[in-house]
Parts: structure tokens; C-alpha cells; sequence
């Protein structure tokens, strides 16, 4: 019998890892998955509560979607994007115009996120630079940023752990102290605040806002700095900010769109459009790597003149528009499109949410519990009171994680904050057993 793991060891560099951990805890070598579960070449079965990285929406080998894959494979897998196109993306295109937020109506599709993030940024400094105002050449972005790892990405992210090392290579950011509602500096809680922390916004913006093309931002919820979470406030005192400024407000919907914070995209429960919004994970259910960045009309238009005017958005990505890929994302909205999915996981999220606050909430090191849809964050503290984290170097999260493996939860923590982000099709009773063993592995590290 081969030995997949001793080959994968000899081969693969896995992402995000030090591989060194693989001599301890070796790669799980998954054979297959059906709906929320994944099971190995042993025939262990594990429940997927992060999606596989947040991307997976509908459930693994959904069949609808693998039809949908399947049968585009054996019509068009792939054609050149420019001067030609092809039926699965100008359907997707048309469908996600009457649905995103008001004002998104021009679509330029990328091969990944950070990908998009970049496009994105590219087209808003262009913009600027066609429309009068060269000077505007900065990008602003907030305190515990997340926007993906290649380096135009990753220099307006702002998680050490992924940005430290490589601040010499990246570009300046004009960085605005975001929201931090659990550690509120001005004492005030996320339900009933008035965002004080706009203020900071505001003082940037009066520095640098003249200067600036475009601020980026996760809407709602800083996915990867542990799942903060802030209100829909904070994103409409933005919208003022950058429409004051001439700044373009940049949605980095790639993790909160989709239907993971409760609507089909986060800025809806703020009520404003943003300029430009970047989509990938849930856009094609977690099967094909696809991302989108949507615009305005108006910054449309800004590129548009002849030939020689040199005004055209010269970027390309090999893979931009796969028609693999937008058959999947077409396959997800028809999933989608009744409504029934996302409102069975609205009902969910209440049930859930109410679930873990009972299980978790009384231990002496969970210092928050914080959800948006069917997310939730459980964040471990050294000192209820103080708030005070553990050292990281205790690893705490990543025993936990091990322990859960062992009982089939697959739960990643983002540092000591131990998140669900299950696929919208979970139901309550993996949501018991999930939650079950999270409480246990959690009691056998901390106590
Ligand atoms: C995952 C993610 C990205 C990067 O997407 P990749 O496809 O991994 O490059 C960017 N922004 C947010 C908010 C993300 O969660």
C-alpha cells in the first residue's frame, strides 16, 4: 500500500504551516467529502465547521454544482477573455448586477483574491490618475487588516503574523486604528455605540484624504485578525468620509459575501454601496478558485476613450473568466436565488449562537463570545477582567485544534480565538456535536 503521507512529507510544502509541526501532527489525506463532512483515506469522517477556509458554502460535492462543472468541462473549459467571451460569464454578471449593492454593475474577473484585492487597487489609483487627480496615490486600510498575501495585498493587510517579516518589501499604507470592540477603548459596546472610533477615520482622512485613491475594508467582520467584529455604523460614517475625500470605500467582501454574516453581502446591513467590491470564496461554492471585482458605472467610464488615449485597464490574469469556474457560480445562485438557503441559515444562526453562548460563555477563559450570521468566535483571554491574552507562544488555540482533530471537529483557531464558520447548510445536530467537543477540547487544555 503507498504511504500518502510519507510522499506528502517528501514532496509538498503546505500553505500557512511550519512544516517542522508535521513530524508531530502529519497532513490528514482526505479521500473524499459529502455535505458538511470530510473523510479521510481510513474512512474517519470529520465535520468541516470553517469550510475549508471559508470557501466551501453549499457543502462538499454538491451535486448541483458538480453537474453544473461537469457538464461545462465537456462543453467550454477554457477560452481567451479577451475579445471573446462566453454564455457562463456573461450570466453570471447579468444575475450578480441585480443582486450586490446598489451602483455595482461592471465586472472584472480575476483567478483569486488577493488577485482581485490587487485589480482593484490598480483600477482605483488609474481612475484617480484619468480623472484629474495624479496626486492621489495612497491606500488606506485598517488596524488588523486581512486582504491576502501577495505582496500589494499584503502590504495593506496588517496581521503581523503574515505582514512582520516581510515590511521592508511592502508598500506604505496609511493605516487607520479600526474598530476593536470587544477591547473598546472608549468603554462603549458594539450594540450600542456610536462608533466613537470614527474619529480616528476622520483625523486620517483630513491628514491624508487628498492624497489617497482608496481605503479597503472588511466589512463588518476582520475575518483572519480572529474574527472582530464591528457595526454597520462604522461602514456608513466611511461612506461619508470617502465621498468628502473623492476616496474610493473598496469592499473586500471575499469572506463576508455570500451569505456568511446573515445577508447575501455584508454592506447590505449597512445600506451603502461601496465603489468596489472584490468577491471570492463562497462565489463559486468552493470549487473553482474565482474572483470578481465589481464597479461603478462611473469608474467605468473613466477608462473608456479610444485606443490611444491609452486609458484601458491593461491587467490580465491567464484564467480571467474560466467558464468552469462561472458555471459553479452560477450553480451557487441558483442554489441561492429563492432565498430558502440563507433564511434556514438565519434561523440556524440564532439557535447556534444562543448554543455556544450556553456552553462556552461561564468558562474562566473565554472572555468574549461574538457572531454575525453563522459565524461565531469564542475568543480565550489569560484574565476574564482584564482581558489579558495568553502568550502566544503557549499555542493554546493550536492544542485545541489538535485535540478536536482526533474527535473528527476540523477547527483551525485563528490564534486563541476558536471560530465556527460552517457552511451555510449545516444543521443543529452537527452544530451540537461540533460545539460538544470544541467545550471538551477546550476543558482539557485550559482546565
Ligand atoms: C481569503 C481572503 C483574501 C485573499 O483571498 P485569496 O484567494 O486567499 O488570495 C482577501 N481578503 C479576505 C477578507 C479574505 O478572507
Amino acid at each position: 500500500m503507498e504511504n500518502w503521507v510519507d510522499k506528502d512529507l517528501k514532496y509538498i510544502w503546505h500553505p500557512c504551516s511550519q512544516m517542522k509541526d508535521y513530524e508531530e501532527l502529519s497532513p490528514i489525506v482526505i479521500d473524499h467529502g459529502e455535505g458538511v463532512y470530510l473523510y479521510d483515506t481510513d474512512g474517519k469522517k470529520y465535520i468541516d465547521v470553517i469550510s475549508s477556509w471559508w470557501c466551501n458554502l453549499l457543502g462538499h460535492c454538491n451535486p448541483a454544482i458538480s453537474n453544473a462543472l461537469k457538464e461545462q468541462a465537456d462543453t467550454l473549459e477554457h477560452v481567451i477573455f479577451a475579445n471573446f467571451t462566453h454564455k457562463p460569464a456573461i450570466r453570471l454578471a447579468e444575475r450578480l448586477s441585480k443582486i450586490l449593492p446598489k451602483g455595482l454593475c461592471k465586472f472584472n474577473f480575476t483567478d483569486n483574491g488577493s488577485s482581485a484585492i490587487e485589480a482593484a487597487m490598480k483600477v482605483s489609483f488609474q481612475y484617480h490618475e484619468q480623472t484629474g487627480n495624479p496626486q492621489k496615490t495612497k491606500f488606506m486600510a485598517l488596524s488588523d487588516a486581512y486582504h491576502g498575501e501577495t505582496i500589494g495585498a499584503l502590504s495593506v493587510g496588517d496581521c503581523d503574523l503574515y505582514t512582520k517579516l516581510y515590511k521592508p518589501i511592502l508598500m506604505d499604507i496609511v493605516r487607520i486604528e479600526g474598530p476593536d470592540c470587544y477591547r473598546c477603548p472608549y468603554g462603549k459596546c458594539r450594540d450600542n455605540c456610536d462608533c466613537e472610533c470614527a474619529k480616528k477615520a476622520e483625523q486620517i482622512f483630513a491628514q491624508y484624504g487628498n492624497e489617497t485613491a482608496a481605503l479597503l475594508v472588511e466589512p463588518l467582520l476582520q475575518g483572519s485578525a480572529g474574527m472582530k467584529i464591528y457595526p454597520p455604523l462604522y461602514l456608513r460614517k466611511l461612506r461619508e468620509l470617502c465621498d468628502k475625500y473623492n476616496v474610493h470605500l473598496l469592499a473586500d467582501e471575499i469572506a463576508t459575501g455570500y451569505g456568511r454574516t446573515g445577508k447575501m453581502f455584508a454592506f447590505e446591513h449597512a445600506g451603502v454601496s461601496p465603489d468596489i467590491m472584490c468577491l471570492s470564496k463562497g462565489l463559486t461554492g468552493g470549487y473553482m478558485p474565482m474572483a470578481i471585482f465589481a464597479t461603478t458605472q462611473k469608474i467605468y467610464d473613466a477608462f473608456y476613450d479610444d485606443y490611444n488615449t491609452g486609458k484601458a485597464f491593461m491587467h490580465s490574469h491567464t484564467y480571467s473568466g474560466n467558464p468552469m469556474a462561472c458555471s459553479c457560480a452560477n450553480a451557487v445562485l441558483d442554489l441561492m436565488e429563492d432565498g430558502k438557503i440563507l433564511k434556514r441559515a438565519q434561523e440556524n444562526a440564532v439557535y447556534f449562537n444562543n448554543m455556544i453562548k450556553d456552553k462556552f460563555l461561564s468558562h474562566k477563559n473565554v472572555g468574549e463570545v461574538r457572531h454575525i450570521g453563522l459565524i461565531n468566535a469564542i475568543e480565550i483571554v489569560k484574565n476574564k477582567d482584564t482581558k489579558e491574552a495568553f502568550d502566544g507562544k503557549l499555542r493554546l488555540g493550536y492544542q485545541i485544534y489538535r485535540k478536536a482533530l482526533k474527535k473528527g471537529v476540523i477547527l483551525r483557531p485563528l490564534g486563541d480565538v476558536i471560530y465556527f464558520n460552517p457552511p451555510l447548510i449545516m444543521e443543529r445536530e452537527d452544530m451540537n456535536y461540533a460545539t460538544d467537543v470544541a467545550k471538551e477540547c477546550m476543558q482539557e487544555v485550559l482546565g
